[in-house]
């Protein structure tokens, strides 16, 4: 965190924007002004003519559209081109067309005019909707106009630039950023645009770093300038110093060699040799790894622990900063559902009131100091009700042990959405709301707790510190800090064995499941679901894509009869020696 501060306090004398794209870049800028469309209403005596242009414009748009389809298709498959057919739709709207067309016949003025007026109506209803997809697809209509007037005018585009430069724009349209990308573009900055635009998702589909909405890069930025471009924080350093240099030179290296490495494995499913598939989402804990996480091809994001936002900056972020924050990381995930945990306040964690706890670990914390101050939880409900409007988060609460805990925050939830209705503020129900297995009181009566909730998340670090009453941060008990003691693992199973039979997902985020020594016991203990750190991933998987369920299924069952973590270590050991599994414990944190 403390490195992430140095960064921010560094960029703050360059550029910064929005991070739409991950990787980081040096290179030489690139200026690309977009031409200005200019038209006039001067009255045509010809309508017939004027009429023919205007077809003959259409046409050649949508063949234009329809080369950039197929280049899209070449290079992020037929899901991620669609963009372009739902544009190609647009030109053969019969309506639309047909309107351009009788005001050609009936004003008699200039078809890039009437193109111009008519499709800017069609364009400013989209820009104020009140719904962002809509907003930020009025660039696409944009995009549109401009090509058929474009081809009225006779214009060629001009997309045509040095290879590997970093393209700086005021914006880009998604052809654009296709274009720019067969000339090997290193990366995009630009002064406008949000995360959903298609440009943004492109570059992300594309894999090339881009920053959105820096309001002035353009200005700060000449032509070929020295830049580095941080996809993953939103900053661009222009002309940097040697540290400054040194310091991203280095930062490049590592993160090629963890894409290298995940590279192999990005494509392939976590699925064990005898076919059984295991998702593996991950935890993200400074925005900056969301990307990584998904350029890697994880399910989604299984823990973002908010708290964080509280020790970034030192204080709670009002409604809307919480809401912005929630609704970037859940569009970035988007379609993949993200999983936000709401504050777990206390404990060894960030604390908001200095009042003295004799044991802070089994005190105040999570959603107990939470129902203790609802001021600062329905905030934060608030914020998440306003975020979901793509769908896809899910909320879970931390430390619960008591189904009454569950309840009361069922009611909160539903006084917030009452609140925000009545506001009429645009809302929408969490897709999901879930709890973290983590205090043993929960675990037992995890039957009990699947009634009340949609999934289960099982947070080992802090089980396994409440089950065998082990601070997990005092070094003088580290050695009963047991993951494979038996107690742990029955009390797994009987988890699990609960949310399968109360028909609710279960998912693991604690750090055991990111441990690849651990894979075959908890594959093998009935999971299919974990989240670990973004870094861990590929080893994961790795492992996971050496081992049958059918064997792990058999070392679980041998283990939960052992009688101590010993016994259990050494048949994990046999395992992956008999197993030939790579013995791996990787915990890498690229920040
Ligand atoms: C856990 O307890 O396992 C967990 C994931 O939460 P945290 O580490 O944030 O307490
Ligand atoms: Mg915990």
């Amino acid at each position: 965190m403390k490195r992430l501060r140095e960064i921010l306090k560094i960029a703050t004398n360059n550029v910064v924007g929005i991070p739409a794209a991950p990787g980081m870049v040096i290179g030489r800028a690139h200026i690309f002004h977009k031409e200005l469309i200019t038209v006039s209403d001067d009255p045509i005596d010809n309508v017939d003519e004027a009429l023919g242009y205007f077809r003959d414009a259409v046409e050649k748009s949508k063949k234009e559209l329809h080369k950039i389809f197929l280049l899209a298709k070449e290079k992020m498959g037929e899901e991620r081109a669609e963009i372009f057919s739902a544009q190609l739709m647009i030109l053969d709207d019969p309506v639309l067309l047909n309107q351009i067309e009788v005001k050609i016949k009936y004003e008699k003025k200039l078809p890039e005019f009437i193109v111009q007026r008519e499709m800017n109506i069609f364009l400013e209803m989209m820009r104020h909707s009140t719904d962002s997809y809509f907003r930020e697809r009025a660039n696409d209509i944009d995009d549109i106009k401009n090509r058929i007037i474009r081809n009225l005018q006779k214009k060629r585009l001009q997309s045509k630039v040095t290879p590997g430069v970093i393209i700086v724009s005021e914006s880009l349209t998604p052809a654009d950023t296709l274009l720019f990308a067969k000339w090997d573009a290193k990366a995009f900055v630009t002064d406008r645009g949000g995360l959903t635009s298609h440009a943004a998702i492109l570059a992300r589909s594309l894999d090339i770093p881009a920053i959105v909405g820096t309001h002035n890069g353009t200005h700060r930025i000449n032509q070929d300038d020295l830049l580095i471009v941080d996809g993953f924080h939103g900053y661009v350093f222009v002309n940097p110093d040697e540290e400054q240099l040194r310091y991203f030179t280095e930062k490049i290296h590592k993160l090629q060699e963890i894409n290298i490495e995940l590279q192999e494995l990005k494509d392939l499913p976590a699925e064990t040799t005898d076919g059984r598939k295991i998702s593996i989402f991950a935890n993200v804990d400074v925005t900056g790894e969301i990307d990584l996480v998904l350029a890697n091809n994880a399910s989604g994001i299984g823990l973002f622990r908010t708290e964080q936002l509280i020790e970034e900056t030192g204080e709670i972020p009002d409604e809307d900063e919480q809401r912005d924050v929630y609704y970037n990381l859940s569009t970035r995930v988007y379609p993949r559902p993200v999983t936000i945990r709401v504050f777990d306040i206390g404990g060894d964690k960030v604390k908001i009131f200095d009042f003295p706890e004799a044991n802070p670990f089994l005190g105040l914390r999570g959603i107990r100091f939470l129902l203790d101050n609802t001021n600062i939880f329905k905030t934060q409900l608030r914020a998440l009700l306003r975020a979901n409007t793509n769908n896809n988060i899910h909320v879970m609460i931390p430390m619960v042990s008591t189904i009454e805990e569950v309840k009361e925050t069922k009611r909160l939830i539903k006084e917030c959405a009452h609140e925000l209705k009545a506001e009429k503020k645009e809302f929408h129900k969490f897709s999901k709301l879930g709890v973290m297995i983590e205090i043993p009181s929960a675990a037992v009566m995890a039957r009990k707790f699947a009634k009340e909730s949609d999934f289960f998340s099982i947070g080992t670090n802090d089980l396994i510190q409440y089950l065998m009453a082990v601070d997990r941060g005092n070094d003088a008990v580290s050695k009963l800090y047991q993951e494979f003691h038996p107690a742990v693992l029955q009390t797994l199973e009987h988890i699990i064995q609960s949310a399968h039979e109360g028909g609710v997902d279960v998912s693991m985020c604690g750090e055991m499941a990111a441990d690849n020594l651990a894979i075959p016991v908890l594959v093998g203990l009935g999971l299919t679901s974990i989240s670990a750190s973004p870094a861990a991933i590929h080893s994961l998987k790795r492992t996971i894509r050496s081992i049958s369920y059918a064997s792990a299924k058999e070392l679980a069952e041998h283990c939960l009869a052992m009688n101590s973590s010993e016994d259990v270590t050494k048949a994990v050991a046999d395992y992956f020696e008999k197993h030939a599994v790579p013995r791996t414990r990787t915990i890498l944190k690229f920040f």
